[in-house]
């Protein structure tokens, strides 16, 4: 079979994951609705010893496993708990080319930027990250030499998590300081900026600024330096540039800036995470999430902005081009599946609610269009949409995506969406279920496995795929 034809290391891989995830939301549960262990199915499919080794080919400036057959093939075995030392070597070969690259590279006479998740260096980053979280939840799953191997592999990325992320806020600040003094004029560029084709900088999730950041917030704690953290007011100060863009363009993110020249001249901006709102609201979701930083940083334009572009999302988030994550209706229901968690369980400062506008005080306390449970109800709309989208149904609205089962904009994707939700809603009926039986202080009056059993399903979710999204350092 022609392995990377069809994605079908994406395809393996989001198998694996919800395998994994099963396990938590109950196997029983999914057997009722099923009628079969879904676990063991899986298992058929995603058979460890299957999935061959290519030889690593990484292009300049691309050390993203999502670009790279070979290093997508290493992170599907760490899924699998059957590492051995090729997929070690893999990440050294290719954390080695990243910490070593330019800025800039040259591909079809143009200067491309190598920063990107889609391709670039916080890919890899983010690579690492959920390599820390695979050794740390799958333990008992690594025997013999793979258990020996994923050691030395986490060592090696507890070694190269703050090199390669020190190598990546570096160019990114030198790259906004150079935009600002060529164009001092330019609305929207903050202290740390990233170049993404020539002069123009991406503002979306997987190819610009907002994705980056959200990679860079998803540190956890322990792998983050005062020499990393000396980068959060700067980053805090570049999520307010954007977000002022987003609230000065009732709540639309222009694809890049300077504005990318096709972007002006289409009937709608574009909403979806590769290029659009649905990016920065996933990234003032990371940010909230990270505590340490929320705490310190958060500010009200950034709740004001969530404010305007989830109602964005929600009135033009429904894509003809279908249910896929990349760039589709998944996509979009993802950051509010995660902003649902911010105002839920309170991780945005809830004193900075004083310094919003009357409106957004409105939505939150009176309109209840600001709350957990507008952004999660319009998240499992949107998701629900997503089953009338080819090739689940053959409807006129929805053209076929170009990769109809792939991670990113197929099936696969889907259901890495609908799997996050379902965990989320169970966390959800967790807290309900104690407010009915009078428990109403969750964490003083619950019995200690009601808790257990609520961070099991909170940390069972893994986040937005090729972000290394990490939820145990969310405290609640
Ligand atoms: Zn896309």
């Amino acid at each position: 079979m022609d392995y990377t034809k069809y994605q079908i290391e994406g395809i393996i891989w989001s198998l694996a994951r919800l395998r994994s995830q099963i396990a938590t939301i109950s196997s029983q549960q999914a057997e009722t609705i099923f009628n079969v262990s879904l676990r063991d199915e899986i298992g058929k499919l995603v058979i460890k010893d299957s999935v061959p080794s290519f030889t690593l080919d990484l292009k300049p400036g691309r050390p993203s496993p999502i670009c790279s057959p070979a290093l997508g093939a290493t992170m599907l075995r760490f899924e699998l708990a059957s590492v051995d030392e090729q997929d070690l070597s893999n990440l050294k070969v290719a954390v080695d080319q990243a910490l070593k690259q330019e800025v800039t590279f040259e591909m079809r006479g143009h200067q491309i930027g190598g920063d990107e998740v889609l391709a670039g260096r916080a890919g890899l980053l983010a690579a690492l990250l959920d390599v820390k979280k695979e050794v740390a939840s799958q333990q008992a799953e690594f025997d013999g030499t793979a258990a020996e191997v994923a050691r030395e592999i986490e060592q090696f990325a507890n070694n190269a998590i703050p090199k390669l992320t020190k190598a990546i806020l570096k160019p990114g600040k030198e790259s906004s300081e150079e935009m600002m003094k060529s164009n001092p004029e330019l609305d929207g560029i903050g202290p740390i900026s990233w170049s993404w084709v020539d002069s123009y900088h991406s503002l979306g999730a997987m190819h610009g600024i907002t994705g980056i950041l959200a990679v860079l917030l998803n540190l956890q704690i322990g792998t983050i330096d005062d020499e990393i953290r000396k980068y959060y007011p700067d980053m805090a100060e570049t999520i307010s540039a954007l977000c002022r863009v987003c609230i000065k363009n009732n709540g639309n993110l222009p694809m890049s800036i300077p504005p990318w020249p096709s972007d002006s001249a289409r009937p709608s901006p574009l909403v979806q995470i590769c290029h659009g709102t649905p990016g920065l609201l996933l990234l003032l979701a990371a940010a909230a999430l990270n505590i340490d930083f929320s705490q310190q940083y958060y500010k009200p334009e950034w709740i004001e902005t969530i404010y305007l572009g989830s109602q964005r999302v929600w009135d033009n988030g429904i894509l003809s081009k279908g249910g896929g994550l990349c760039h589709g209706i998944a996509g979009n229901a993802w950051p509010l599946l995660m902003l649902h968690d911010c105002f839920e369980y309170e991780c945005i400062p809830a004193k900075l609610l004083d310094g919003c506008s009357e409106e957004v005080k409105r939505a939150f306390l009176k309109e209840k269009s600001l709350t957990g449970d507008w952004l999660l109800s319009r998240a499992l709309a949107m998701l629900q949409e997503c089953s009338k989208t080819r090739p689940f149904e053959n409807d006129e609205k929805y053209r076929m995506p170009d990769h109809p089962y792939s991670l990113f904009e197929g099936l696969a994707g889907t259901m890495c969406a609908w799997t996050e939700a379902v965990l989320t809603l169970q966390t959800r009926l967790i807290r309900l279920n104690a407010f009915e039986r009078g428990e109403f202080n969750f964490l003083k009056d619950s019995a200690d496995e009601v808790k257990a059993r609520f961070r099991e399903l909170l940390e069972a979710r893994r986040g937005f795929p090729g972000m290394g999204m990490d939820f145990s350092y969310y405290k609640i």
